[in-house]
């Protein structure tokens, strides 16, 4: 699979994903003094968190990788580890509690902890893990603020080892697309954006508790509209604005968003208007330019199932391909032949600067500027 690069991150966060060469060799057990290294193996996977995105599509994708496999869990409950271990042709060896991942640092077949916590464990995580010597996958939003993005990414620089973002989408031919139209400009710069993700949420969960979960839709799934409003405009934005609309259910959205509108402003004057919420649907993206468009969704951003149109060659239809096994195939690939990563830590990052940017504007009123 060919490697795309992700939208520009600024040049200190990029830089400080360099130091993966030297991880990979130690990983792949290589020869770190210059040799050739070892034939690529399949990489051991612990997930860390054994809720419903490992369990129900982290599970089965590492089960159709070609580079991949489960080697382990972290979780809170020994026994459903132990089911885990029995069930998935793991060691039992290889189940840690969330308090004992210092010892994975002699587990030899584990090289990659993918972290699968709610939002504000993603830092605390990410850190043991690189700290035990792996590399470490972590999921989006990558944590609850930026201050928590560096000290990930300072760890995972000390302790020689990569951080990816579980950015599925990256390798979704719907998004490649885009990516590929926002790149030629086939049909110019896209200049307008507008889209979102958003759902009603029905039942009160973690997701809605800012203490868990850093804010409310926006963490969660709007930062899919704010990701893809970057590839769109091939750059990262230079300021926000937003409004959160009043809440309809305010005792049970107390301390986070119920639903958001914001705009990202782009140096070439590109502008996208975009929506989350936890009371309405939307599942859509569409990005203009003066010689066409291209849209995505409904759904846009879901596991399966998306559509697109552009305004030259109608609706497009792609072959089905599991999201997270190719791009937990693509992060493994990069560890072993040492490239660049497909979604690295500065990408997780660079979208936190933006949440944040956004979510200040919507206390302030304000147009806030993004500095890069
Ligand atoms: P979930 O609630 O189903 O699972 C969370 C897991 O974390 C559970 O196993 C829970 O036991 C464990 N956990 C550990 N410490 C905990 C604590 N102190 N409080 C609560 N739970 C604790 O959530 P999920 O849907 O699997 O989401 C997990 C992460 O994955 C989130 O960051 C979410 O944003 C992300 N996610 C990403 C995608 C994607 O498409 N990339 C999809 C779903 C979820």
């Amino acid at each position: 699979m060919p490697h795309r690069h992700p939208a520009p991150v600024s040049r200190r966060h990029f830089l400080g994903q360099l130091s993966i060469g030297a991880s990979a060799a130690l990983a792949l057990g290589s020869d770190v003094h210059g040799q050739a290294p070892a034939a690529p193996r399949k990489l051991g996977v612990v997930l860390a968190g054994l809720g419903n995105y490992a369990k129900g599509e982290l599970l089965p994708a590492l089960k159709e990788t070609q580079f991949c496999r489960l080697a382990g869990v972290v979780t809170g409950s020994a026994e459903k580890g132990q089911a885990w271990a029995r069930e998935h042709g793991f060691p039992e060896k290889n189940v840690w509690h969330y308090d004992t991942m210092a010892q994975m640092a002699t587990a030899s077949d584990v090289d990659i902890v993918y972290v699968v916590t709610p939002n504000a464990l993603h830092a605390e995580n990410t850190i043991r893990a690189a700290a035990a010597g792996k590399h470490v996958v972590c999921e989006k939003p990558m944590a609850v603020s930026v201050a928590e993005c560096d000290t990930m990414i300072a760890a995972c620089r000390k302790a020689g080892r990569s951080l990816s973002i579980g950015y599925r989408l990256h390798y979704d031919p719907y998004h490649q697309e885009l990516i590929r139209l926002a790149r030629t400009q086939e049909y110019g710069p896209f200049l307008k954006m507008t889209g979102g993700f958003g759902f009603h949420m029905a039942r009160k969960v973690w997701r809605a508790e800012h203490k868990l979960a850093g804010g409310g839709p926006m963490m969660d799934v709007g930062i899919y509209a704010v990701h893809e409003a970057c590839l769109a405009a091939n750059a990262n934005p230079i300021a926000v604005t937003a409004k959160e609309r009043p809440k309809t259910r305010p005792e049970f959205f107390v301390d986070v968003e119920e639903t958001l509108d914001w705009t990202m402003e782009f140096a070439n004057g590109a502008k996208a208007e975009l929506f989350t919420s936890y009371q309405e649907n939307l599942n859509q993206f569409r990005a203009e330019a003066a010689k066409g468009w291209y849209e995505v969704g409904p759904p846009a951003f879901s596991y399966r199932g998306l559509k697109a149109a552009t305004s030259t060659r109608g609706a497009l239809q792609f072959p089905p391909l599991r999201q997270q096994a190719a791009h937990l195939d693509a992060i493994a690939r990069s560890i072993i032949d040492r490239t660049e990563l497909p979604t690295p830590g500065a990408l997780g990052r660079r979208d936190m600067v933006i949440i944040e940017g956004v979510y200040e504007a919507a206390r302030t009123g304000k147009r806030v500027t993004l500095r890069w």
